[in-house]
């Protein structure tokens, strides 16, 4: 057994490399962690930063190379060295399996854990099969692109005077999402409106930890042009929130909730829709039947982004949810 089989049957593939029929790789992968350098701070209840490390990954096969990225997400403890170790360690297997088994690829790489990884891989992967098929991925998908909805940009938390300047730099965006779930949150919104009267939509990311001051900021952002607030509190605390739920009257969101489509079932009832990110999910595959699953469940569903690249943010875009609001988070 050379070095090659013995970690295809490590990892359980040998039926993907028997039926690759071929005993040397036919692909290369190619991992690169990229930095990517902030022109303001980023801050979230979460952390506070001013550069993000995304792990890019190219796939080349048959003279034509898909481009994949993943986020590595702090919240779920991962980083990018961690993502590109990950991939490196499924490099031989990728090499030698049959792309048009991306689904089956993409079931059995990892398991558990890595998703910023395995989003990287899926990405890459879903590309060179649109470019070997010589279809946009949206078309594969069949889905329309003339119905792409208005894209939002988000503002992360900052003191009053940054805010505005930030407030003013996305002139162009017609949405903001405001990030919230301190004890700032009522300056914040206060500097924002005093810069537009744009509609809003708010991200708490977590950050409150009191049903009963989950359901008063609620009612007071509801006053203040809200469209709806994303993870009001910590994801383990459904029972509050199915409490909250039935007493504010703006769409609440999961997203620290909801990382797949295993979640979304126990969400019906404490929220009204799911922010689906290929970052968290894996990949498009996953992405995809996550929309489906929450759709068939009557939630709403966005599409959010973690910081990364275009590489990254353009890939969620071939999606049309029932109910689209994407979040492209503010880089470069
Ligand atoms: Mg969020």
């Amino acid at each position: 057994m050379n070095r090659r089989h013995f970690f295809v049957a490590q990892a359980g593939w040998p039926a993907l490399l028997a039926r690759s029929g071929r005993g040397a790789p036919r692909a290369t992968v190619r991992t690169e962690i990229k930095r990517l350098k902030l022109r303001h701070t980023w801050t979230t209840t979460m952390s506070s930063s001013d550069y993000r490390d995304t792990l890019y990954v190219a796939y080349t096969n048959d003279g034509l190379t898909g481009h994949g990225e993943g986020a590595p997400i702090v919240r779920y403890r991962e980083n990018a060295e961690g993502a590109r170790q990950a991939v490196e360690s499924v490099r031989e297997l990728l090499a030698a399996a049959e792309p048009w088994q991306f689904a089956k690829i993409m079931q059995q790489v990892f398991g558990q854990g890595e998703w910023a990884g395995k989003a990287a891989i899926d990405i890459a992967l879903m590309d060179w099969v649109g470019q070997k098929l010589g279809v946009p991925l949206y078309r594969y998908f069949g889905l329309d692109p003339r119905d792409t909805p208005v894209t939002t940009f988000s503002i992360g938390i900052d003191n009053p005077e940054k805010t505005r300047q930030k407030v003013r730099e996305a002139a162009d965006f017609p949405v903001l999402k405001i990030k919230v779930g301190l004890d700032t949150d009522e300056a914040t919104i206060a500097a924002v409106r005093s810069a537009t009267d744009k509609p809003l939509r708010v991200d708490a990311n977590e950050g409150w930890k009191d049903k009963e001051v989950a359901v008063r900021k609620i009612d007071w952002l509801a006053g203040q042009g809200v469209e709806f607030v994303e993870q009001p509190m910590p994801a383990e605390m459904l029972d509050e929130m199915h409490w909250v739920h039935s007493r504010v009257h703006v769409p609440l969101i999961a997203d620290e909730a909801c990382r797949h489509a295993s979640d979304i079932p126990k969400l019906a009832g404490a929220f009204d829709g799911v922010n689906v990110k290929l970052d968290k999910a894996g990949g498009i595959l996953e992405a995809h039947r996550m929309i489906q699953l929450a759709k068939a469940l009557g939630l709403k569903t966005m599409l959010g982004c973690m910081v990364s690249s275009s590489v990254s943010v353009t890939a969620p875009r071939i999606f049309r949810p029932w109910w689209t609001m994407p979040t492209w988070t503010a880089i470069c």
